[in-house]
């Protein structure tokens, strides 16, 4: 397997005080070399690029606060963006580009887009929730714009990605699967979001405290599922170590070997329906640590292959991937919230 990244620290994009800060990527920055993978380079996404997902006056809107009202504060998440934040908000988009036509190039078989700002609460419409493009929709959107038929990104980031749904709520060529924890920011993700959309919209809201167990039984009843019934041509990830169990903002449980596994088993799908195409995109993690380690288990995932026909492929169970952060509580009971989203899409 050969694998492309990208990064994108923007380290001039910091507000003070604020959670989504260069300094997330302080414990991944020294061990990039070691990963088994090649950093490719990027360059901004054109405004044509941006504007598959957002609309014009976002777009000028945002480059004029940048270049006017910076630094400061333009919602109540709160997001910020200083003098730079529209330049690194393009680069951004660019890199998780760069990464995805890569892919779809034959160039490497799969990608990880290291990028801050992160993407996905930006609706077509709004920059909010310290995202101002949305980087993911952007790299989905133009891989259709090449020809692709269908797209599916799937978000494990412990927030609803409200701006992803957003963007694909229409398009019957794109498909959205998000786990998150239910009652936090942003307030969406409900399983009857898009009752137009089954099969298509897939929200699997959680308690806190979800974890390594509960992604176990979503992958292989709800994840495998949604892939069999969409039969996308590439999947994106919105890789979110924000539901790490000690993440400062949110309460899953997810430790180093549960992102592992989720990761693995996604590439697997990606494998055995894709042709193995897929590309993880940074979202949030607020806990450098957990950035570091989650990072690794994608890198860790991306490398590997399924077993040779005749012996009995991975299923993700963990082999060789431990950062030692076990979640140290039980999991809460999901088999009614399982149900309720198996039976709302006929799964
Ligand atoms: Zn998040």
């Amino acid at each position: 397997m050969s694998t492309a990244y990208t990064f994108v620290p923007s380290p001039e994009h910091e507000y003070p005080d604020h959670p989504e800060c260069p300094e997330r990527l302080n414990e991944l920055i020294p061990k990039l070399d070691s990963f088994p993978a090649e950093r490719i380079e990027a360059s901004p996404a054109k405004h044509e690029d941006i504007a598959r997902v957002h609309v014009p006056h976002l777009i000028t809107g945002l480059e004029r606060v940048c270049r006017e009202g910076a630094p400061g504060i333009i919602d109540y998440a709160p997001t910020f963006v200083t003098r730079t934040s529209f330049e690194d908000a393009l680069l951004a988009a660019g890199a998780t580009l760069a990464c995805s036509r890569a892919v779809i190039a034959g160039e490497f078989d799969n990608a990880f887009a290291i990028v801050r700002p992160p993407g996905h609460h930006a609706e077509p419409d709004k920059a909010m929730g310290f995202c101002l493009f949305n980087n993911i929709a952007v790299a989905a959107r133009d891989a259709l714009a090449q020809g692709l038929e269908r797209v599916l990104v799937v978000d494990y980031d412990a927030h609803h990605g409200n701006g992803t749904q957003a963007a694909f709520l229409k398009d019957k060529r794109t498909a959205y699967l998000s786990t998150h924890q239910w009652g936090i920011y942003p307030g969406t993700g409900w399983l009857e979001d898009a009752p137009h959309a089954r099969k298509r919209i897939v929200n699997v809201p959680l308690p806190a405290y979800a974890g390594d167990q509960s992604f176990a039984r979503i992958t292989e009843e709800i994840i495998q599922p949604t892939v069999e019934a969409f039969r996308p041509e590439m999947i994106f990830v919105s890789a979110g170590f924000d539901s790490h169990w000690n993440d400062p903002l949110t309460s899953l449980g997810l430790s180093s070997t549960g992102f592992f596994n989720i990761s693995k088993r996604l590439v697997e799908l990606a494998e055995e329906h894709c042709g193995g195409k897929i590309v993880f995109v940074l979202e949030g993690g607020y806990n450098p640590t957990n950035v570091a380690n989650g990072a690794a288990a994608v890198f860790k995932a991306l490398a590997g292959r399924i077993a040779p026909m005749g012996s009995r492929p991975g299923r993700g169970n963990g082999a060789g991937f431990d950062a030692g952060d076990p979640f140290p509580r039980r999991e809460p009971e999901l088999e009614s919230r399982l149900e309720e989203v198996r039976r709302w899409h006929g799964f």
